[in-house]
């Protein structure tokens, strides 16, 4: 008989999983709580302009591209995706930026110019984080977490210092130049952790980064998900939006199903795609594998102040993806991990993707994502919404030297209220929980309860961790998890 399957949530690791689950005969139902798909990365369009409203940045598209090729498709079968060059620019301070260039070879020569002598070390250093990659991306993040001995393999065995050394301390060993160690300590931030506390394996990042470029899905990343709903629909997945669960239904330790809006909705197996620990609270404490100490305990990722920006002109002496390292990260980093408060003098992240994709806004304008990182769990207003977007917009228009508080047509925000309101997330946390050393594969929340059967668990909570390439790995390792124990 065929098995149903009910999955909560629609981000990526929930698609992902719907469509490995189709795809090996599973009766697959979606049920999403919010009117629109893609969890985190759902899209705001106002005005002719169109916002991702979480992620920007396109990453290690072998991922993808081994995502769809399980299912003998491509990503171009979905979108149309540009490699950009530039591929960033950091701002230090008025007129002071390093452009990161879309390949490696012209990227040793940035770094030539910043600081003689240093494109050979960053050879020396790319060849490792390749190796790194290697091992990481193309083997180890698809193991499913179970156990320890996953990532014991002669590969590992052998670079063990990798996981006892930090990200900072590799960074800061070779490099003296202190913009250079930023722009190089900026790819493991994505993991969630301070790049001190971030093990030195984890500088694959910076392999994804510059060996293998950043993308723009033409339309932003939610093609992304339009692209991936398509696919699940022709495998015969079913879609419920407005749709939240109140309650996964057990029975003498089984999971039985899920209520929506006061309805049963019966399977076989159920499926959390949403925050971990929103999942739990679903169940009766009892069922409940992680506890609120636990929570309490662990590194979660940072929560977000968010901007979306309708501009009435085109703006300057900006790339698609900018970011602003010209306060200390130190004090910034200080005030989301150690002492969590509303930073003093935030770095920041802009987007302008109406650069090079024109379907982001209408001719002539410029569409801008403006994005704080937060500690979660801040006190969030209005005011203090107000006041952090008048700082970045008065260092934004002095360090790139224009006018642009008189041209916003209309600016939206998000912060952690919207992330605890809209995606039930744990402190208003945005991206999960972070990738440290003791929070890696194993030690990470499970992908199967481990003690309700027929109960399984994906998303950047669990194994392997934040971010989009994550997520849909997460999807798949856990739909492998129930193709192992629930057979038809
Ligand atoms: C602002 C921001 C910027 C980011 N930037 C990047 C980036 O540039 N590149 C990158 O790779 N990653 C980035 N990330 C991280 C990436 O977006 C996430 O890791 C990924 O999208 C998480 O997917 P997920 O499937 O784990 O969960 P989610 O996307 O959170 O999906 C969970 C879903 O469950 C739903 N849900 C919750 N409770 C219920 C319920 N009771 N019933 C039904 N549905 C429910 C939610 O509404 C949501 O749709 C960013 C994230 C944010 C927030």
């Amino acid at each position: 008989m065929v098995k149903k399957i009910n999955i909560i949530g629609s981000g990526f690791s929930s698609l992902a999983a719907s469509c490995y689950l189709a795809k090996a005969g599973y009766k697959v139902e979606v049920f999403e709580k919010n009117s629109s798909l893609g969890g985190r990365a759902r899209q705001l369009k106002k005005d002719g302009f169109t916002f991702d409203i979480g992620p920007t940045w396109y990453w290690m598209p072998d991922v993808f591209e081994r995502f769809f090729s399980d299912f003998n498709k491509k990503a171009s079968d979905y979108y149309q995706l540009n490699k950009l060059d530039p591929a960033y620019q950091v701002y230090f301070g008025k007129n002071d930026s390093v452009i990161i260039p879309g390949s490696l070879e012209e990227i040793y020569q940035s770094f030539e110019e910043v600081e003689s002598g240093s494109s050979k070390k960053l050879q020396k250093f790319i060849k490792k984080a390749r190796d790194n990659y290697d091992i990481a991306i193309k083997d180890l993040v698809y193991r499913p977490g179970v156990t320890a001995l996953e990532l014991i393999t002669p590969a590992t065995a052998t670079r063990l210092s990798r996981f006892f050394s930090n990200i900072s301390n590799e960074v800061r060993k070779e490099f003296t130049n202190e913009k250079l160690r930023q722009i190089l300590e900026f790819p493991v931030l994505f993991l969630g952790a301070k790049p001190s506390d971030t093990p030195a394996f984890y500088s694959f990042m910076n392999y994804a980064d510059f060996g293998l470029g950043t993308w723009h899905p033409e339309g932003g990343m939610y093609q992304v998900i339009k692209g991936i709903k398509e696919l699940a629909e022709s495998l015969g997945v079913k879609f419920h939006v407005n749709s939240p669960a109140e309650r996964i239904i057990t029975e003498n330790g089984k999971a039985k199903g899920i209520t929506v809006k006061g309805i049963d909705h019966f399977a076989d197996i159920v499926l959390s795609g949403a925050d971990y620990h929103h999942s739990e609270t679903l169940l009766p404490e009892k069922e409940r594998q992680y506890s609120e100490k636990y929570w309490k305990k662990k590194t979660f990722a940072p929560s977000s102040l968010l901007f979306y920006v309708g501009f009435d002109k085109r703006i300057k002496n900006v790339s698609h993806h900018t970011l602003f390292f010209d306060s200390n990260f130190k004090d910034h980093a200080k005030d989301i991990y150690d002492h969590p408060k509303w930073p003093e003098n935030p770095l920041f992240y802009a987007s302008f993707p109406s650069i090079t994709d024109t379907s982001c806004a209408p001719d002539g304008k410029e569409a801008g994502i403006f994005l704080i990182p937060l500690a979660p769990d801040l006190t969030d207003t209005e005011e203090l919404r107000e006041h952090y977007f008048n700082i970045i917009l008065e260092r934004f228009e002095k360090i790139t030297d224009q006018k642009l508080k008189a041209n916003i047509i209309f600016k939206e925000s998000f912060c952690v209220k919207d992330f605890k309101e809209d995606y039930n997330s744990y402190k208003g946390n945005a991206y999960g929980m972070a990738n440290t050393l003791f929070q890696t594969a194993f030690l990470r929340p499970k992908l199967k309860s481990k003690k309700i059967d027929q109960l399984y668990f994906t998303g950047q909570l669990t194994v392997p961790g934040p971010g989009v390439p994550p997520s849909l790995i997460s999807g798949k390792l856990v739909a492998g998890l129930i193709e192992k124990h629930e057979q038809h």
